[in-house]
């Protein structure tokens, strides 16, 4: 049987291609498959147009060995998946009794009639396996294509598409064979951006490596992923950690975390770790650091100060970063205690970070790309990263000692 290691997904419906409704079927399924080690060539989203369609799935077929499409199943004449897959593969369709059988039920229980529309969901072709759908009326379709190639179409709705997905179609794509045995880290990064990244990680990023090594510029911070995928006689995760660490000791400590994880569990982390609580004042960010922890360090967030603008000196104490640290830790009665401010210059902002914890203190200045909304959260993101190195530092209190 032909093994299933590359796929299509395609998505169908006018309101995708218009904006109105967005595509989030053709990217779930794909991570999905992604993550069963098939290699996703193409995602496609098109409108209620059958010439385009079967233009696509025609080629879909030839080129990979499975296709899915979400979406066109609906009783309306503007739903088009199965005429364009019949017109495809070459098959007339024909009435599904049973199925008819099934629709004229779920419509009878509401007290409504079965309109001639609705017959068309009933419909299926010599090659097709329906696929049962518990929460609509248009059962999916398995398709045994051409050369051994399987198209599975699926109705749009997200609430229907999931369980089917999940509940029917994964688990037999699985017994078919499906993917190769693949192995993806992923290195989240800070502090540098993508073209030093680039020239650092140098001929690991060539195209035809293997592993696979890519970047990714995300919202908060430089993603690094590394993946391969199991072969004769080459080992898949073996060789995405050797890359990794090798990516790693080129990024010198610029790694924060790795998977899919956020400044706010890796700090969270971090504080349990030493046993900390924190307190956190910030001047001029309007709270873009309170954001960016957002619910993510739970209880162990005492305290949370954002301030428009630094606060008068108070007597004969200044309020600089240090002393505002050394404030909201006092008043919280916690362990640890981060405060910063920022200023704009020349478009850019300067953004100071006072650090208070058992250990002593500790300063830093740095200078984020940018002003205004993306300046301050830039700015957030650079006072977890000196939050986070230093809570990792070895030494102080005796649990971080290395
Ligand atoms: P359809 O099966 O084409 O009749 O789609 C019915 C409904 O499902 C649409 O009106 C959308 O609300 C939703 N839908 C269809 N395709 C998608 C998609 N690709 N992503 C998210 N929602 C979708
Ligand atoms: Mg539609």
């Amino acid at each position: 049987m032909r093994p299933l290691l590359t796929a299509a997904i395609v998505s169908v419906g006018t309101e995708l291609t218009t904006g109105v409704t967005r595509d989030t079927n053709s990217g779930d399924v794909a991570r999905s498959l992604a993550q069963a080690g098939v290699v996703v060539r193409r995602l496609a989203a098109l409108p209620d147009d059958q010439p385009a369609l079967q233009r696509v799935l025609g080629e879909a077929l030839e080129e990979v060995d499975l296709v899915v499409t979400t979406g066109g199943l609906g009783p309306t004449p503007d739903d088009l998946t199965r005429e364009a897959i019949a017109a495809v593969v070459g098959e007339t369709v024909a009435v599904d009794p049973e199925i008819e059988r099934w629709l004229g039920e779920l419509f009878a229980r509401r007290g409504l009639p079965l309109v001639e529309a609705n017959r068309k969901q009933a419909w299926t072709l010599p090659s097709v396996t329906t696929i049962p759908n518990d929460n609509g009326t248009a059962p999916g379709w398995w398709l045994d294509g051409p050369d051994g190639r399987v198209l599975i179409a699926l109705p749009g709705p997200p609430r229907e598409l999931h369980p089917m997905w999940d509940g029917w179609v994964r688990p037999r794509l699985e017994a078919r064979g499906l993917g190769r045995a693949a192995a993806m880290v992923t290195l989240r990064t800070t502090g540098l951006g993508e073209s030093l990244i680039a020239d650092r990680l140098g001929e690991l990023l060539d195209r035809s490596a293997d592993p696979i090594v890519a970047t990714y510029a995300r919202a908060d911070g430089v993603d690094v992923t590394i993946t391969s995928h199991d072969r004769e006689g080459w080992a898949a995760a073996a060789r995405v950690a050797e890359t990794a660490a090798e990516v790693d000791r080129r990024l010198e400590g610029h790694v924060w975390g790795r998977g899919p994880t956020t400044w706010a569990s890796e700090l969270a982390a971090a504080l349990d770790e030493r046993g900390w609580r924190l307190a956190i004042a910030e001047v001029g960010t309007r709270g873009a650091l309170t954001a960016l922890l957002g619910e993510g360090l739970g209880e162990r967030l005492a305290l949370a100060e954002a301030l428009a603008e630094r606060p008068a000196p108070h007597g004969r104490h200044a309020a600089d970063p240090e002393a505002l640290a050394a404030r909201v830790r006092d008043l919280a009665g916690v362990e640890a205690a981060l405060a910063m401010e920022i200023r704009a210059r020349r478009g850019d902002t300067v953004v100071s970070i006072a650090l208070e914890d058992p250990r002593g203190r500790h300063r830093e200045r740095r200078v984020v790309f940018l002003g205004d909304d993306i300046g301050r959260g830039r700015a957030a993101l650079a006072a977890a990263a000196v939050l986070l190195a230093r809570l990792r530092e070895p030494g102080g209190d005796g649990s971080g000692d290395a």
